[in-house]
């Protein structure tokens, strides 16, 4: 049986925490897209973790950890962190790296800064780890697949095609220093050395293990308003945030996946540019960033000070409608605390006409928040292990939301632990 975890809006929703929880009952746990460019914090009995690459099951000795071929993956990035987890007393995971998986190439990270500095103010707020640009390469077929490590008559001749087209941009459009085909040889020589001994047809380990009854969980990166598609384009990732690509970026049947769980924040946060329609500013923001997440909303990679904006249902529902969610983890509600009124945007007004759909990039970009306020709850929820023993107002605020977006929260998160968990029998 497959399980997605998903998140519902622009990432950072704390699917990490509720991938590590979950990942107790699961053999396997899968990462389907996306690269070194967000991460997912998990705080367990090991510490605290920043996790890039690695599925966030890496801490159980029981799960077998998968980078599935619709990641970019970044060898050496992967291979510290490895280490890394290691250094700080985790058990070394077991951990497959698909085949078909294709490499982030050092000179995509270059690329995506030289892009960047070329865009200037008008850039995507890129994470400059190069996964625009990787992308770019695996559907322009140039791209190098993880199977490709391994015949060496077709890379000599490959990083010379490569060194032909990059070069020419990089001479022309950026002014910067040349590839060279000897230089990509090497690369790709040390990339095969570390890899190997993780290689895997991943598709057909996972049809072996849902044929003897396993429990596979799928983890998304970032949330559906950063889904190239369905998301605000073109202020989005490069790979597909949907749990429907799940089946594609792992190599399994799409059918295979019968529980959605989205993960859906008490409150907003964004990385990067784009429209952020409950946006707030000034102290009110500062607060909230500061008592957010755990140890306050700033980026699990870059340290960025995220954007922040009340909880906004119209996006919510939209991004649990096209993830085809089954239930919902409500996550950070306990940050929500020390307010004594909770605003809520329950509308856009686009233009003096109000909608609760969640519209396209250009039409977002007029939306005005239609606001409601809530009773808060004024008190500390950390440590409740009841639905029934929260506070009242605090079951309001979480019913209010449930009933805006149309999707039942079947868990509630209140503090980053794995026991931090009230679950909702619906
Ligand atoms: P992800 O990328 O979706 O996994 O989210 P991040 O890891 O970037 O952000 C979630 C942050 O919130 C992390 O610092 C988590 O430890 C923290 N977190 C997750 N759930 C809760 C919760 O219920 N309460 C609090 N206070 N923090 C939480």
């Amino acid at each position: 049986m497959v399980k997605a975890v998903v998140g519902a809006n622009w990432g950072d929703e704390g699917k990490g925490k509720i991938t590590d929880m979950l990942a107790k009952q699961a053999d396997v746990v899968v990462r389907f897209q996306g690269g070194a460019n967000a991460g997912h914090t998990i705080v367990n009995d090991y510490g605290k973790f920043a996790l890039h690459t690695l599925p966030s099951g890496v801490f159980y000795g029981h799960t077998t950890s998968i980078i599935g071929n619709g990641v970019a993956l970044n060898i050496p990035v992967l291979m510290n962190e490895i280490q890394s987890i290691v250094d700080q007393g985790v058990p070394m995971p077991k951990i497959l790296i698909s085949d078909r998986a294709q490499m982030v190439m050092s000179y995509h990270i270059l690329f995506d800064q030289y892009e960047e500095e070329r865009l200037g103010g008008k850039s995507f707020g890129s994470t400059k780890s190069g996964i625009a640009p990787f992308y770019s390469d695996k559907y322009a077929k140039i791209g190098f697949q993880v199977s490709e490590l391994f015949d060496e008559e077709l890379l000599k001749e490959k990083v010379v095609r490569i060194c032909e087209q990059k070069n020419v941009l990089l001479e022309h459009l950026y002014h910067k220093p040349l590839l060279t085909p000897e230089g990509l040889l090497e690369e790709l020589h040390e990339y095969r050395d570390m890899v190997k001994p993780y290689v895997c047809n991943v598709s057909l380990y996972l049809h072996n293990a849902l044929k003897e009854g396993k429990e596979v969980l799928l983890e998304g990166q970032l949330g559906t308003l950063k889904d190239p598609d369905h998301g605000i384009y073109p202020m989005v990732t490069s790979s597909s945030t949907l749990a429907a690509f799940g089946a594609i970026g792992a190599g399994i049947p799409p059918y295979e996946i019968k529980e959605v769980i989205t993960v859906c924040k008490a409150y907003s946060s964004a990385v990067g540019a784009g429209a952020f329609v409950s946006e707030i500013f000034g102290d009110e923001a500062d607060e909230l960033r500061r008592r957010g997440g755990d140890g306050g909303e700033f980026g699990a990679t870059t340290g960025r000070p995220r954007r922040m904006g009340w909880f906004d249902c119209v996006a919510s529902k939209y991004g649990c409608r096209l993830q085809g969610t089954t239930g919902v983890a409500f996550t950070v509600l306990d940050v929500l605390g020390y307010l004594k009124e909770i605003p809520v945007c329950v509308a856009y007004d686009i233009d003096g006409e109000i909608t609760t759909e969640f519209p396209t990039t250009h039409l977002l970009e007029k939306a005005k928040p239609v606001i409601e306020k809530l009773p808060g709850w004024n008190c500390d929820i950390r440590g409740i292990k009841n639905y029934e023993d929260l506070p009242e107002n605090c079951r309001k605020y979480i019913e209010f939301v449930e009933e805006k977006i149309g999707y039942p929260i079947t868990m509630v998160s209140n503090g980053p632990g794995r026991e931090d968990i009230i679950y909702r029998n619906k």
